[in-house]
């Protein structure tokens, strides 16, 4: 038994180099913690639990933070705090000093010198304390938070702009466009897996996937083998949730009890969140990671 709480660069590096992919699961309030905490705990997996721009600006930064780390308290399994998707470098460094292992600094939307620049600043901050750090450089399609980039503006992620990247900021982990898009799909994704299959060789590092959700499950497998070592699921667990809900409100609408139908959205999330650590083949990698 120990306190689980492991650096994301930690984690990640070892999966890459195990060749599977750690979940990076977002969170949205307690049962959505829990779903993902349980369910780690049962498959003996190490996971991310990602705070996302949403549920900050609903619940808040902080608050997030505390309430993982009071469902966490009593885990077994390696659990790797993340801010998702940050787009401000004081929000950054807001999460490094409440302590979350990881953090993304998203500067994809800004030019490349300034995203690099910023990055950089990041990656230093993080570093001294130990916390992983994810960057992104190319455009991701669909809509993630309020921030939507349409199908002709997602671009695939160029080999020297990953290595110009990494060699202006040494990022832990790089998340790149390879053909996937944050929410469902309309038609499935084809990932260009020649390019992160370049990508993965120019940067020798950890590889993060965007917009997880719904991609189908040879893809991932491929993608794994190419470099990906973390995948962001949000989506399908929000659908899932929401699913197990509408099925206890179905049957009964009059149903008040919040633990009722909140408990049925957990036990459905679980599922899902098991699915993918299976799919990602992080099952029974707990022990792997030595106390420190
Ligand atoms: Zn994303």
């Amino acid at each position: 038994m120990f306190m689980s709480f492991i650096s994301g660069k930690h984690l990640l590096t070892q999966a890459w180099r195990d060749g599977y992919a750690v979940g990076a699961f977002s969170a949205h309030n307690a049962e959505t913690i829990q779903a993902i905490i349980m369910t780690a705990e049962a498959e003996q997996a190490p996971v991310m639990i990602q705070v996302g721009q949403r549920v900050i600006h609903h619940m808040g930064l902080e608050q997030m933070k505390v309430m993982i780390d009071t469902f966490a308290k009593k885990t077994t399994v390696p659990i790797c705090i993340h801010l998702d998707h940050s787009r401000q470098y004081n929000q950054t460094i807001e999460a490094i000093q409440l302590g979350f292992q990881s953090v993304m600094f998203d500067g994809s939307a800004l030019p490349f010198e300034e995203n690099a620049s910023i990055t950089r600043k990041v990656v230093e901050v993080a570093r001294v304390l130990g916390i992983g750090t994810e960057g992104e450089i190319g455009k991701i399609g669909g809509t993630e938070d309020d921030i939507t980039v349409d199908e002709e503006d997602a671009m695939i992620t160029s080999v020297q702009d990953a290595v110009q990247f990494v060699n202006e900021t040494d990022v832990d982990y790089l998340a790149v466009s390879i053909g996937t898009a944050h929410g469902m799909y309309k038609n499935p994704p084809n990932l260009a897996f020649e390019r992160l299959q370049e990508i993965n060789e120019a940067v020798k590092r950890p590889i993060v996937l965007h917009g997880g959700s719904d991609v189908p499950d040879e893809q991932i497998r491929k993608a794994i083998a190419l470099g990906i070592a973390k995948i962001n699921v949000d989506t399908e667990l929000r659908q899932s949730f929401t699913l197990g809900m509408l099925d206890i409100l179905k049957t009964n609408e009059e149903e008040y009890h919040l633990a009722v139908s909140l408990g049925r959205g957990r036990a459905f999330m679980q599922a899902k969140v098991q699915e993918k650590i299976r799919l990602f083949g992080s099952a029974g990698k707990a022990s792997d990671f030595k106390l420190n």
